[in-house]
């Protein structure tokens, strides 16, 4: 009997742990795993601050964004099947706010173990070898002109090329039949348009951000925000971005007070009216919030710089304690796609089963990872669907291989 071949279209997290599932489940399987780049796994090394944030123990579906159903079939493991898996590879691992990072606080152990276990079973990878085409022929496929009995694409989505998804793995499938929905950055900064901006940059300030279409709330998350030169960062942006889509009269507004109610803040600043009239509202300011935050505030506000708080007119007051609760920036845009962690849009998944992610539309062609139209928000979710759909991917592909006899 003639050995079984299976290739694997992409050395990222979901294609090398499709890989080692597939010889996992049958070692005469030949794999071969083609990446484009000259190392395989590139962007694991990128992934959480280079720590590898690589699943998280709160997998809530309110976490995961697209086809609910999909998810709910894909989403059955718990995180600590993933910690336990990566446990049996030899990585031992640590929760940060139940995000599950390598003890070693490196994200090179985890890209080591991985490519240390596709040598140790046998897979051939084959670096630098981008694959251009994939046809289906008698009883299975041609990738770039070489046989294979099925075909497992996971070359990853548009974000951040640098790392080696390019999205030519898009064009591969839709020359096979299948069709993506629209792609957007995800998991990166929106770009904003405020001339306070450049008092902010430099900012990191525990704060609510809410995304607004016109008066439509699409959003909102709270955490660190970061101001930049151009643009609003931080997890709590970085989560509601894959809202902003094509969204024109998009706002982003930030309440700069979280725990304290605008009632409060009113209240205080009357005391402070009341028993301390001199002063200066950026010293008053100064005890409520960043010392940048407050100018940015009084300027946003229309208060002139020394303004004493006796001075202060009730208008202008109650206009300072709106400004530090809906700081509002107008949304021009995202990073985009090079300033993005992930891919927003993807592979249509009703062409896709959950159970297998082979493709409903050509038998044998599995399709997984970041590429498929599912995605998580910041804290390990991404790499949670990419393992979990890898290794769903590489066990039924071996197990159609087994069954084609
Ligand atoms: C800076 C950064 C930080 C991140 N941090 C985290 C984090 O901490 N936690 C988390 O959960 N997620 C994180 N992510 C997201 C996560 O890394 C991705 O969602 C995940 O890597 C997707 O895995 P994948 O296997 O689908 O695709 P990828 O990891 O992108 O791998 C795809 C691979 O396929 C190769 N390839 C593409 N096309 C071809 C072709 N035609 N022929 C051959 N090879 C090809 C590419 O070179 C690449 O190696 C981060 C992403 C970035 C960019």
């Amino acid at each position: 009997m003639s050995t079984k071949k299976l290739a694997v279209i992409g050395g990222g997290a979901s294609g090398i742990c499709s890989a080692i599932e597939a010889k996992y489940r049958d070692n005469t399987i030949d794999v071969t795993v083609f990446e484009r780049l000259p190392k395989v796994a590139k962007k694991i090394l990128a992934t959480g601050n280079g720590r590898c944030n690589f699943t998280n123990e709160n997998l809530s579906p309110v976490h995961f964004h697209g086809d609910t159903f999909f998810l709910r079939k894909v989403l059955t493991s718990s995180y600590a099947d993933t910690e336990n898996y990566f446990r049996s590879l030899g990585l031992i691992s640590y929760s940060e706010d139940g995000r599950i990072y390598p003890r070693s606080q490196q994200a090179a152990s985890l890209r080591d173990i991985l490519i240390q276990k596709l040598n140790e079973s046998d897979v051939t990878v084959k670096t630098e070898t981008p694959v251009t085409d994939i046809q289906t022929v008698k009883s299975g496929f041609k990738v770039n002109g070489e046989y294979f009995d099925a075909v497992i694409v996971s070359g990853g989505g548009n974000a951040a090329a640098v790392h080696g998804s390019d999205g030519s793995c898009y064009k591969l499938l839709e020359k096979l039949g299948h069709t993506k929905t629209p792609l957007y950055p995800a998991l990166c900064g929106l770009t904003v348009s405020d001339k306070n901006l450049n008092i902010l940059k430099g900012v990191r300030a525990e704060a609510k951000a809410s995304l607004y279409c016109g008066n439509e709330l699409l959003g909102e998350e709270s955490g660190e925000i970061q101001f930049t030169d151009k643009a609003i960062s931080g997890i709590p942006v970085m989560n509601l971005s894959h809202l902003c889509k094509n969204n024109k009269d998009l706002s982003l507004s930030i309440d700069l007070c979280e725990e304290i109610s605008q009632n409060e803040l009113r209240e205080h600043f009357k005391i402070i009216k009341n028993s301390a009239p001199e002063r200066d509202i950026e010293t008053v300011l100064s005890g409520v919030v960043n010392t940048k935050i407050g100018f940015a505030a009084m300027n946003k506000s229309g208060i002139k710089p020394h303004t004493k708080i006796g001075k202060l007119s009730p208008a202008l007051a109650e206009m300072l304690c709106n400004v530090l609760k809906n700081f509002t920036f107008t949304v021009t845009g995202t990073k985009g796609f090079d300033n993005a962690q992930i891919t927003c849009g993807g592979i249509k998944t009703t062409e896709i089963s959950p159970d297998t992610m082979m493709s409903n539309i050509i038998s044998g062609l599995f399709i997984c990872g970041e590429i498929v139209d599912i995605h998580g928000d910041c804290g390990g979710y991404n790499l949670h669907l990419a393992w979990t759909t890898g290794r769903i991917a590489g066990n039924a592909a071996a197990e159609y291989i087994i069954n084609k006899g």
